[in-house]
């Protein structure tokens, strides 16, 4: 569980990367300074934490790459103390990110194992979110309704439970199509509760799947 002076700075690297992509929010920058990516990660993948590319982990997932974590976060204008509802836990990094700036986040993950793992790992660097074992698609409608939502999946369809579970002047960010490429979608709730969506370029995420596995 060691963070070095090597990792600290191949992540400076990561941020810098990231701003010259077109990254602007200092509290988005500052997080992903912060968290310490390589410990997400299996450690045969160690030496590509900080590169700016998707990994593998366990049951078949990725942890999305930090473009893309950063992308999503920043679109979503994140500010303390706001309830945000993430969709895939997966790795938890995105989790981590997320409080690093002062987010409560409530995350759900469809696969046992990577939930449990997830929970193990944030619980020992210190980020507590709460964890939810289940299908993000039905989203969780005793916490809601939620500021912003974040799914880390690929939604073959817009979900439609999840825009229900937002609170009026609330946003939520998913990638929307098929499994080879997705749009990004934005769907910003107003006060009155009218929804606007705007699509904001292509990605590839792992499908967002109905179910628990
Ligand atoms: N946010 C994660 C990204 C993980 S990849 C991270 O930072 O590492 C997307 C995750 O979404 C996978 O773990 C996958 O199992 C999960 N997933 C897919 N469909 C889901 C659903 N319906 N409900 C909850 N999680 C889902």
């Amino acid at each position: 569980m060691e963070d070095s002076f090597l990792h600290k700075g191949l992540r400076k690297k990561l941020v810098e990367e990231l701003k010259n992509k077109g990254i602007s929010d200092i509290n988005v920058l500052n997080a992903i300074n912060k968290v310490p990516r390589h410990l997400f990660m299996d450690s045969s993948f160690m030496h590509f934490a900080y590169k700016d590319k998707a990994f593998p982990i366990a049951a078949n997932q990725t942890i999305s790459q930090p473009y893309t974590v950063a992308f999503q976060t920043q679109i979503l204008e994140i500010k303390k103390g706001e309830k945000v509802l993430e969709i895939g836990t997966g790795s938890g990094y995105q989790s981590a990110v997320l409080i690093e700036m002062g987010a409560s986040v409530f995350t759900i993950e469809r696969h046992k194992v990577l939930s449990s793992g997830a929970q193990t790992l944030l619980m020992q660097l210190g980020y507590r979110p709460r964890f939810f074992y289940g299908d993000g698609f039905e989203g969780l409608p005793t916490y809601a309704p939620f500021d912003k939502i974040i799914v880390t999946a690929g939604a073959g369809h817009l979900p439609e439970k999840l825009i229900g579970q937002l609170k009026p002047g609330g946003k939520m960010i998913v990638p929307i199509g098929p499994e080879n490429e997705q749009t990004m979608v934005l769907v910003c709730k107003s006060d009155e509760g009218k929804t606007e969506i705007t699509e904001h370029g292509s990605f590839v995420f792992v499908p967002m799947l109905k179910g628990k596995a």
